[in-house]
């Protein structure tokens, strides 16, 4: 099928290329984000490969529809960013890759807050210039520390797995059940339990409506003093002005996050010459107890190959006519959630 496929960097390519050694798919790749503005560029073709930051809104699905549009292929699994209901209405189908590398995210997840937690960014500066002293380095224990993991799918549970092997208590919480819970010696709870005793609470639930701003000022005033955020899902499940108001306060005592809500004006660009626009997201890189990176948590050379190799397979399915098991049904999406 003729692929055009926005977002790309050259990382990309390179999968993507590679993975169609077993497939025959025209691919075009922009480097540009698929907008309303950019749709122009993929009238025609019948797939359109995009990511996280790409907006599939409304009005692009019935600009590209209206050319010839049939299939949306996420090379992600969130799926937030695509107009589902929109999607259905014009006969375009939305597939994505569900699970590529679970464990790329979950191990970042537990790198943040090692880090965040053991100023692994501040010593790693400080060594550098020969400033060894230990002043403002100190963290805590893990162990007997209580974890409170909110969503748990396939990553939320692999966190919550590697902190009950740091020793923590690891509390959950989800609107569906998971056996595995139990089995791993967690346990489920409801959320303002999970809110009232975590020490540090990990975010692993899709950005649906009843998520977003999950974490904002009402919730954070549960939470216990001094407790710890970390946020690799999507940007939208947390109010990042309310946790700057409790940063100020020291009611969070740290926040360690790879999304944040209004990254596709940021991140996957070398910005470092530029002037950064966006005041909220330079304040929260003024505190010395937030650690930011720039949506990588999936960037493993396994979830790539995976990614692109689900991708592409998703395509040739839908362009064979046969059921692709990955498709994103808008009916279902909002009874999960
Ligand atoms: P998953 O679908 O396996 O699990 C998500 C879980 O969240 C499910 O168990 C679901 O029941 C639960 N959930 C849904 N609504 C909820 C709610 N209101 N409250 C609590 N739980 C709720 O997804 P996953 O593969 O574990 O991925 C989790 C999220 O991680 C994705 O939605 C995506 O946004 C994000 N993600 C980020 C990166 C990254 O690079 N930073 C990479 C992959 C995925």
């Amino acid at each position: 099928m003729r692929v055009a496929v926005f977002s790309t960097k050259k990382y990309d390519q390179e999968y993507l290329n590679a993975a169609n050694d077993c497939h025959e798919h025209s691919l075009e790749f922009f480097e540009a984000r698929l907008t309303e503005a950019s749709a122009p560029l993929a009238r025609g073709f019948p797939a359109v490969c995009v990511f996280v930051n790409d907006v599939v809104d409304e009005a692009t699905l019935t600009d590209l529809a209206a050319h010839g549009l049939k299939v949306v292929a996420l090379r992600c699994a969130g799926f937030n960013n695509v107009d589902l209901p929109a999607a259905a209405r014009l006969g375009v189908q939305v597939v994505r890759v569900p699970a590529y590398s679970p464990h790329a995210v979950a191990e970042h997840t537990v790198a943040l807050l090692l880090a965040l937690n053991r100023r692994i960014h501040r010593a790693f500066s400080r060594v550098r210039e020969g400033n060894f002293s230990l002043n403002g380095l100190m963290g805590f224990d893990l162990h007997g520390k209580t974890a409170g993991i909110i969503g748990t799918g396939r990553i939320g549970i692999l966190v919550a797995q590697i902190l009950k092997g740091f020793g923590c208590e690891v509390l959950t919480y989800d609107v569906c059940e998971n056996s595995e819970v139990e089995q791993i010696g967690a346990r489920s709870v409801s959320l303002n339990e999970l809110f009232e005793k975590s020490d540090v609470i990990s975010l692993h639930c899709p950005l649906t409506p009843e998520t977003h701003h999950l974490i904002d000022s009402e919730s954070i005033g549960q939470m216990k003093q001094g407790v710890v955020l970390l946020n690799t899902s999507r940007g939208g499940i947390v109010d990042t002005d309310a946790v700057i108001a409790a940063l100020k306060t020291g009611h969070v005592g740290g926040l360690a996050i790879d999304v944040y809500e209004e990254e596709a004006d940021l991140f996957f660009e070398d910005l470092s010459s530029q002037v950064i626009h966006d005041d909220v997201f330079a304040r929260l890189l003024t505190f010395p107890n937030v650690l930011v990176t720039g949506h990588q948590a999936f960037f493993t050379k396994e979830a790539m190959e995976q990614i692109a190799a689900t991708t592409l397979s998703n395509i040739a399915e839908i362009e064979s006519g046969a059921a692709c098991q990955n498709t994103v049904h808008a009916a279902k999406v909002f009874n999960k959630s």
